[in-house]
């Protein structure tokens, strides 16, 4: 999900981080060959100027030629949502009696691309895709990310910093949780899921993107969406929450953690599996440096659930790059070859789901450092929290 703008007025530090990552695309368009960027929303477009579009019907499309200045074609009525960009990107907006579509492709033409190499945007609509083939037949076509995805995935130092105050603030209504401050049993998952984005909120997010409560057999479902069920005593609640948060005008960050807690004394059965995904989560961040592969990390938290007899239920991908948008590259999953370096922030959450039963996950965003070593990000207690010790009813 992408986060929005909101405040338009620009630090300096932001802004010279911007004028680096124009300079860093255009190194890698010329070093594949692409001739023009066209991006609509999407995270790319905040990533390069601050402005957020909302995913309209109506084109938005920023047209980054090889060289001069890139042009932001927009709905005249959404301009004014804009940010000032300083004279990085001229604005062109257009009214409701024009075909953008002819506005872009006069920008190509100007920039000798129309039959050029064009990368569009991963997340643009089908109908700008169609439309834009039909006035450039003789263009070809890229996904942008080939371009953008690994460059957004290795953070500048305005980005890490966004991304540790997301991490704490996100720790802080954590600790919350497993304090038991949070009442659980005899309420319904949606009233503690509403309870956790409120709390985000108060912690400094501009923006919840989810709240996951799964309790009891939900919990085994690992994107269970909360909803009427009563959190009963004994058993296991599985808390994933994040949002987003900005720093001096910046677009937003993102956090993302996962905490389970158990109402009551956990089983024998429960607390073991427990004690298997604490250790496959904490040596899966400890193996998280500089120069091995994501799949390599992958397979670290892997093992240790396999070993201990677990394998069958975790059911997933170990993590997931992190930055404005929740997921994005690096991918920490089998047969993604990607080394990690400095700068690279992603999550380490395996999990362990019973069907039908019960379920557990531990998650931390965790970035390479300078020293090619792992950052936790989060830092909330990795113990099962025992929340209430009511009797089971
Ligand atoms: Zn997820
Ligand atoms: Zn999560
Ligand atoms: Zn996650």
């Amino acid at each position: 999900m992408s986060a929005g703008t909101p405040n338009p007025v620009l630090s300096e530090g932001a802004r010279s981080a911007r004028v680096d990552r124009l300079e860093r695309v255009r190194q890698a368009m010329d070093h594949q060959g692409i001739d023009a960027l066209l991006l609509s929303h999407g995270a790319d477009l905040p990533w390069l100027t601050g402005y957020s579009a909302m995913p309209l019907e109506r084109l938005t499309l920023l047209v980054v030629p090889r060289r001069g200045t890139p042009v932001l074609v927009v709905p005249g009525l959404e301009a004014p949502r804009v940010p000032d960009s300083d004279g990085m990107v001229e604005l062109a907006p257009w009214s409701d009696a024009e075909d953008p579509m002819d506005l872009v492709t006069d920008l190509l033409r100007r920039a000798g691309a129309t039959a050029g190499r064009l990368g569009i945007s991963d997340r643009a609509w089908a109908t700008t895709v169609l439309g834009l083939q039909r006035h450039l037949p003789e263009a070809r076509w890229r996904e942008a990310s080939a371009v953008t995805a690994p460059l957004r995935a290795v953070k500048d130092a305005t980005e890490l910093e966004a991304l540790r105050r997301a991490g704490a603030a996100a720790d802080r209504v954590a600790a919350a949780l497993q304090a038991g401050e949070i009442p659980m049993v005899g309420r319904r998952e949606a009233d503690v899921s509403a309870e956790l984005g409120a709390r985000l909120l108060a912690e400094g997010h501009f923006q919840v993107n989810f709240a996951i409560v799964g309790s009891g057999p939900n919990a085994a479902s690992p994107h269970h969406e909360p909803g009427e069920r009563v959190i009963q005593a004994g058993e296991t609640v599985v808390c994933d929450f994040g949002g987003a948060l900005a720093l001096d005008g910046d677009v937003g960050y993102c956090s993302d953690i996962t905490r389970t807690v158990v109402t009551g004394e956990p089983t024998a059965e429960v607390g073991e599996a427990y004690e298997v995904l604490r250790r496959a989560q904490q040596a899966g961040v400890a193996a998280a440096r500089a120069g091995v592969t994501a799949a390599s990390v992958d397979a670290v938290t892997r093992t240790v659930i396999d070993e201990a007899g677990w394998g069958e239920y975790f059911i997933h991908r170990t993590g997931h790059g992190i930055g404005i948008e929740e997921h994005e590259d690096p991918y920490i999953v089998v047969g993604n070859e990607t080394v990690l370096e400095p700068g690279h922030a992603f999550s380490v959450e395996p999990g362990i789901y019973v069907p039908g039963r019960f379920g557990m996950r531990l998650e931390d965003i965790v970035i390479i450092d300078e020293q090619g070593g792992p950052e936790r990000l989060n830092r909330a207690d990795h113990a099962l929290a025992v929340v209430e010790s009511g009797v089971a009813p």
